[in-house]
This record gives C-alpha cells, structure tokens and sequence, in this order.
C-alpha cells in the first residue's frame, strides 16, 4: 500500500502547554476554530475540574472571534460539566478519536470547514492521528502531567544543588 499521508500521527504545530496558544498563533495557521482534547491538555486525567487558566484561555480565543469546541473520548456527563467550567462551549463526546468522526461532527456544529479547525490534544494516537485523518489543523500539546511534574520538581532540584554548593563551600573551608 502506497503511505497515506492522512494515516501520520504528526502533528503541524507543537505547543508546551495549551495556555502557551495564542489567537493570533491560531489565525496564523488559517485556523477560525478550535477543538479542545480534555484529558491531559485541558484537565488532569479523570479530573471533573478544568485546569487553571483555561477558562480564562477559552474567553480570550472566543472575545478573538475564535470558536472553541471540546472533541473528547470521555463520557457525555463529564464533558458537560468541564464544558461549564469552560464558558459553555459545545462539546463532541464519545467521539472515538482517532476517528475522524468527532470533529467532523464539530465542524458541522460550527459550521467551520474541517481545515479550518486546528486540533489541539496530547495524544499522537488519538488526537494527532484524528486531526490528520479529518484534514485538519494537528497542533500537539505535551501531557498536562509531565508539564506539571517536570514544573513542580524544579523547586526540589535547586534546593539539592543549593545543598551541594553548601557542602563544597564547607568542604573548601575545612581543606
Ligand atoms: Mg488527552
């Protein structure tokens, strides 16, 4: 079979964190919609609580004229909650990603063709893979988790070189 460029999981745009999207980044890449991934771009995995400053990150893409949609695997309930949290956007969920089925269906709901819908989601093998089969705009955030781990241990890093410093500051004295 002749490699189908629909079948990548590559995404077009790659982001540290979804807070990190801009509108304008958005514009910039022809896109007039986004569809949001939930767990682990938008809210820790199982979580019924948005993660900070996303809320504030859906207003400022909707007040830019970009329309916001969540595109999720996770059950009907779970989506209408986070979608609350998040400005009462529509949600697809259910939406068997890496089907292409899920933001086809929103880009009906919007009424914003497919190509002009810039997919944003953790997952190569979901998300990523979603978007390319759909025609779609990929854009790849990393794992809400590894973002956070990597973050919070920063702190704790510093204080063990801070204590080695010491150490040697120490150790220089006493030679
Ligand atoms: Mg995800």
């Amino acid at each position: 079979m002749i490699f189908d460029r629909k079948e990548k999981a590559m995404p077009d745009y790659y982001y540290r964190h979804i807070l990190d999207i801009t509108p304008e980044d958005i514009r910039n890449m022809g896109a007039e919609a986004v569809a949001v991934d939930l767990d682990n771009t938008a809210v820790f995995f199982g979580s019924f609580r948005l993660e900070e400053g996303v809320r504030e990150w859906t207003r400022n893409m909707m007040r830019s004229g970009i329309k916001v949609i969540i595109v999720s695997n996770t059950l009907n309930g779970r989506a209408f909650i986070l979608s609350r949290q998040m400005c009462n956007v529509g949600f697809v969920a259910l939406s068997l990603k890496p089907s292409p089925r899920g933001i086809e269906i929103a880009s009906r709901r919007l009424g914003v063709p497919v190509e002009k819908i810039a997919m944003i989601g953790d997952k190569l093998s979901s998300d990523i893979l979603a978007a390319n089969r759909a025609g779609a705009i990929a854009v790849k955030v990393e794992n809400l988790r590894y973002v956070y781990e990597r973050e919070t241990s920063l702190p704790k890093y510093a204080a063990t070189a801070a204590t080695v410093a010491a150490a040697a500051a120490v150790i220089s004295v006493l030679k």
